[in-house]
């Protein structure tokens, strides 16, 4: 751990030098390890000065920000050194696997920026080549049928301090082999009843290598092959024969692996492959508030605990995308997060200070009231509407200027009016004057008020002198956003808070979804937005001003009926952090 804490304290004070520098949007990533291996193989002239990577997901699910970690590094890594990176399905898995998450997978490597051109790839692509290396290992006598039950073969295996226990089948003859595997492929047994194993030691100190399973019988139908194969290969045997027939140059992959990759040189060095490619392990992106496996996240879609796996609520890409995540804030995070073999969990205000840093800079800004409430300016004529220019962003004029109605009849936000003010209040109360951002100055005359009690109304003054700015000497200490209750466009607002309630769910005692947080999605109907948002399409993007980031709704948000998602507060808690 000592080196993640020195890269830390690395980071933490190029953020800062980067947070002082106004230019600045992004920051000098750490040395990435992986890079430096290739800077040295480049030089060394391996591969004959190739680069080719790859990105290998299992469609078993949606991808999630963890996967985003590995997409940025794979594609990444081969855009730097000017190679190529492919996207190639890891398919040996029928039953969890569907077309859905294909094109889901392939959706999300695309909105995060990325491009396979005409490498797209699937592991079920090399099932006949895949098990005419199988037949040779056997002809060689590296390979043998069993017929060990998964109890029994989990039996002999042994454990970590007794070595396991020879198969009775493993001294088998090859052509006795061959002769089962041929039946195997044919469909003559039912699933379970063997499988074909690699014949290497069953006394190794890594369990990986006690002869492990190289295919199975499961007769299944498969989303890319049909019928036509009721044997399917293992993950670890498929995976380094399909980067070597890729003629990938560094197969990267994430720690887990570590242990597996004495067998993924093994097979390839009993094999005639045209290449041989470097395996090399990285830790996982994790972060807190959040689960990440895929079976966890299936879990929460499957029992309806979230609308689907593309809830903007989830730690999905998809999720992420229509939440109103923009892809280059993802691949900022992943930069700055950067490549280390010291599994660590992240804090997820990291990834929204990566957003907000996005978003302040590209999001144009608008007015939406998000809990009206009615102003009346008593002293304003009443069939006036007069067309307040305001700029779309503060800080780039390129974007231009919106025209805000400006009448008799506004809202502000409840929130923004007290009638019993808390110390330091500087909104709008009883007697007070608040200024209307971008317009005039108003003075609350009057509060009405219905026979429960409840505030309906304020009846306000405007000080007409005021338009757009204070005259000399006059102090109005709040600014307030506000919209025409005449000329406005209704918004159904949806508030997202983090899915869970607890930094780590996976550790907090009981099952991880006891710590869903129940209030992690609330539904404002009625907010009046300004009449410049009736032209958002689905998933533009706004701050609206002092309330948070937005995003129109992917699916749900039509012209006429808008839908936002609270994308991001404004408070950025993880700069106010570093900079402490
Ligand atoms: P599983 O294999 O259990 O279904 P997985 O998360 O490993 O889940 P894959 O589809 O196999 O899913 O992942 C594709 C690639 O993304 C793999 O190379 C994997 O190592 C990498 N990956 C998965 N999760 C993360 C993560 N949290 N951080 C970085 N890389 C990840
Ligand atoms: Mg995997």
């Amino acid at each position: 751990m000592a080196g993640q804490a020195g890269y830390n304290t690395r980071f933490i004070s190029a953020h800062k030098a980067a947070m002082s520098d106004t230019s600045a949007t992004s920051i000098t990533p750490p040395a990435n390890f992986i890079h430096q291996i290739i800077v040295r193989d480049l030089e060394q002239g391996k591969n004959g000065g190739r680069v080719h990577t790859r990105f290998p997901p299992e469609p078993n699910g949606y991808l999630h920000i963890g996967h985003a970690k590995s997409i940025c590094l794979n594609f990444g890594t081969a855009q730097k050194f000017g190679g190529k990176c492919n996207l190639r399905f890891d398919d040996t898995n029928p039953e969890k696997e569907n077309l859905e998450f294909v094109e889901s997978i392939k959706a999300s490597i695309k909105w995060l920026g990325f491009d396979w051109e005409d490498r797209l790839f699937y592991a079920s692509d090399y099932f006949e080549q895949l098990h005419d290396y199988a037949v040779a290992l056997i002809e060689q006598g590296k390979a043998y049928v069993c017929s060990l039950t998964p109890e029994q073969a989990r039996e002999y295996r042994g454990t970590l301090t007794e070595p396991g226990r020879d198969s009775p089948d493993r001294e088998r003859s090859i052509d006795a082999n061959l002769e089962l595997f041929r039946r195997m492929r044919a469909g003559e047994f039912p699933d379970g009843a063997y499988t074909l194993r690699a014949k290497i030691d069953m006394a190794a100190p890594n369990i990986n290598m006690r002869d492990p399973v190289l295919y199975r019988i499961r007769h299944q139908e498969h989303h890319q092959t049909g019928g036509k194969w009721c044997i399917y290969p293992m993950y670890d045997y498929t995976h380094c024969i399909s980067d070597a027939l890729e003629q990938i140059t560094h197969s990267l992959c994430t720690l887990e692996f570590e242990d597996h990759r004495p067998l993924y040189d093994w097979i390839l060095e009993q094999l005639e492959v045209p290449a041989h490619p470097q395996q090399i392990e990285f830790a996982r992106l994790n972060f807190n508030y959040t689960v990440m496996s895929k079976r966890k996240l299936k879990q929460l879609v499957d029992e309806k605990l979230v609308k689907g796996w593309n809830d903007p609520r989830m730690p999905t890409l998809e999720g992420l995308r229509r939440r109103g995540y923009t892809p280059a804030s993802i691949r900022n995070l992943c930069d700055m997060v950067g490549v280390t073999k010291a599994n660590s969990v992240v804090d997820v205000s990291m990834m929204e200070h990566c957003l907000r840093e996005d978003l302040d800079r590209t999001a144009p800004r608008a007015m939406c009231v998000l809990r009206p409430l009615k102003v009346v300016l008593s002293n304003y004529p009443q069939a006036q509407v007069e067309q307040i220019s305001l700029a779309r962003h503060p800080k780039d004029p390129a974007m231009g200027e919106r025209l805000v109605a400006f009448t008799q009849e506004l809202y502000i936000d409840r929130s923004d009016f007290e009638e019993i003010p808390p110390a330091g209040y500087k909104r709008l109360i009883p007697g007070g004057e608040v200024r209307l951002r971008g317009a005039y100055v108003i003075r609350c005359d009057e509060v009405v008020k219905n026979n429960d009690g409840e505030v309906v109304e304020l009846r306000c003054s405007c000080d007409l002198a005021t338009l757009g700015a204070n005259p000399e000497g006059r102090k109005v200490k709040g600014v307030i956003h506000w919209v025409s209750a005449t000329h406005n466009v209704p918004v159904e607002v949806r508030l997202y808070d983090r899915l869970f309630n607890h930094e780590n769910p996976d550790a907090a005692g009981g099952d991880y979804r006891e710590h869903l947080n129940p209030d992690s999605l609330k539904i404002l109907y009625g907010c009046c937005a300004e009449l410049a948002l009736g032209a958002a399409e689905p998933e533009d993007r706004f701050q609206f001003e002092r309330e948070g980031y937005f995003c129109a709704d992917r699916f749900d948000s039509k012209p006429g009926a808008l839908v936002f998602n609270l994308t991001i507060g404004l408070r950025d808690s993880w700069a106010k952090m570093q900079n402490a």
